[in-house]
C-alpha cells in the first residue's frame, strides 16, 4: 500500500482535542496510522499575530489516490469545523500532504512533495522523527540532510 505522510496543525481551541479527532478521522477514512511523531509546539509561521501551533506528523498506509486523499483531508477540516477565512490565517486544523510515497506532481489542486516541507522546521522536526532516511523525490536529499539546511529559524519545542 503506498505510503503517506500527512502533517496536522493547529492553533486554535482545543489544539490536542482537534489533533486527536483529525487523527480519528484519518484512520477511519483514509487508512492506518503506522507511525504517529511527537506532538510540537511553534509560533506561528508567516502570520505572526496569532496563537502557537501545535503540528503532528502522521505516516499513513492509504489505498485512496492523492486526488481521494486531498478530497478526504479537506473534507475532515471542514467537519472538524474549519473556517477558511485567510491565507496563514488561525484555525483549528489544517492537515497537508507531505509525501505520497515518491510521487512528484504538480498541480494547481494538489503538489506533492508539499511545496514548502523543506522551509518549515515544524515540519521537518515531527518528519525527522519518523522518518529520518526519507529521501526527498525532487531535492533528492534525505529529511536529515534538509533538517541540517533548513533556513528556518522559528523555534519548535516537544510538547508532549
Ligand atoms: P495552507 O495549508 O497553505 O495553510 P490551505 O490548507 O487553505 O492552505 O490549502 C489551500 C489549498 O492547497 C488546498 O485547497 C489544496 O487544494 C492545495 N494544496 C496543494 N498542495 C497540497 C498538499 N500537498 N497538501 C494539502 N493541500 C494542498
Ligand atoms: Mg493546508
Amino acid at each position: 500500500m503506498p505510503k503517506l505522510y500527512l502533517l496536522l496543525g493547529g492553533n486554535l481551541g482545543d489544539r490536542i482535542l482537534y489533533l486527536q479527532q483529525a487523527r480519528e478521522s484519518i484512520t477511519a477514512q483514509v487508512g492506518s496510522i503506522t507511525q504517529a511523531s511527537a506532538i510540537y509546539e511553534t509560533a506561528a509561521w508567516g502570520k505572526t499575530d496569532q496563537p502557537s501551533f501545535l503540528n503532528q506528523v502522521l505516516e499513513v498506509a492509504t489505498g485512496l489516490t492523492p486526488e481521494q486523499v486531498l478530497q478526504i483531508i479537506n473534507q475532515i477540516e471542514h467537519d472538524l469545523g474549519r473556517e477558511r477565512l485567510e491565507h496563514w490565517g488561525a484555525r483549528v486544523i489544517d492537515i497537508d500532504i507531505l509525501f505520497y510515497d515518491d510521487l512528484v506532481q504538480q498541480s494547481q489542486r494538489l503538489t506533492i512533495p508539499h511545496p514548502q516541507l523543506h522551509l518549515r522546521r515544524f515540519t521537518l522536526l515531527p518528519l525527522h522523527e519518523l522518518a529520518p532516511d526519507l529521501q526527498h523525490p525532487v531535492l533528492n536529499k534525505s529529511i536529515t540532510q534538509l533538517l541540517e539546511h533548513c533556513p528556518d529559524a522559528l523555534e519548535v519545542k516537544k510538547y508532549t
